[in-house]
């Protein structure tokens, strides 16, 4: 099957699209245990850890304090991410689904996004009700680490979800649904080894859709797919939006 069959596909509706750390890596922030830049000097098995976070929460927010501004103010959308944002614009795209947290998606102008482990947008107190925005916690982060609560002086946490912790119920719910009911889903940049994410391509091809995997190397299911480019997501993306308007 080839680009202009998925443009077809495409044309006929019910597509939503399902993205993990590679769509952002042409803004040149590193998937997982990609090589090189700032990610080699932290060990994930320990910031993204929630039993590490229990045990000392300082590495992790020493981590953000030393990333955040490339993450949050310096990385911008690629031409992948305003591809996605072009095609919800033409009515194309129904959702993103995505396992990133850098917020590029809506940087980009998409609308329906379904952030699957969170975002920086937002903090929590690890103890009580206490609700933090970013901008309390840049001035927080000068201080010595971890921040602390206003309120009970406990430990402040991103609304992340560290690895070792379940997916929000109603996000993931909310993900099953628009895949159940999806007729085509665009997997972009994910390994599919994280679960239950990955469940979701899943859950779409048992609903009868249809499903195209734009990633750089092979996955899991790749087998199972319709469509398969083993290319950068920010060349095949523009290059199916190209003849499509
Ligand atoms: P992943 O499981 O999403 O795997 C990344 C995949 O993207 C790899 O298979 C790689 O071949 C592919 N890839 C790399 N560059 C690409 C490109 N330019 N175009 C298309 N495909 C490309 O992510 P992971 O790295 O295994 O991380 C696991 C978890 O951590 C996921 O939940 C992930 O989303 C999250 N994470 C998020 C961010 C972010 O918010 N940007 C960054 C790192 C990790
Ligand atoms: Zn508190």
């Amino acid at each position: 099957m080839n680009i202009t069959s998925l443009r077809a596909a495409i044309r006929a509706g019910g597509v939503v699209a399902f993205t993990g750390a590679g769509v952002s890596e042409e803004s040149g922030i590193p998937t997982y245990r990609g090589t090189g830049g700032f990610w080699t000097s932290y060990d994930p098995d320990k910031y993204a850890s929630i039993d590490y976070f229990q045990q000392d929460p300082s590495y992790f927010w020493a981590f953000f304090r030393d990333t955040r501004r490339f993450l949050i103010h310096e990385a911008k959308p690629n031409a992948a991410h305003k591809s996605l944002a072009n095609l919800e614009e033409l009515g194309l795209l129904d959702a993103v689904i995505t396992q990133n947290i850098d917020g590029l998606h809506q940087a980009a102008g998409n609308k329906h996004v379904v952030e699957l482990h969170g975002s920086y947008q937002k903090f929590s107190c690890t103890k009580c009700d206490a609700v933090y925005p970013l901008a309390h916690i840049e001035r927080e982060i000068e201080k010595p680490l971890p921040p602390q609560c206003i309120e009970c002086d406990s430990v402040i946490r991103p609304d992340i979800v560290f690895f070792g912790e379940m997916l929000p119920p109603d996000k993931l719910e909310k993900a099953y649904q628009l895949a159940s009911q999806s007729k085509l889903i665009l997997m972009i940049g994910s390994s599919l080894v994280v679960y239950p994410a990955a469940q979701v391509p899943h859950v779409a091809k048992q609903s009868g859709a249809r499903l195209a995997i734009i990633n750089l190397e092979p996955t899991p299911l790749d087998d199972f797919a319709d469509w398969v480019f083993h290319e950068k997501a920010g060349i095949v993306l523009p290059e199916l939006l190209e003849y499509l308007t």
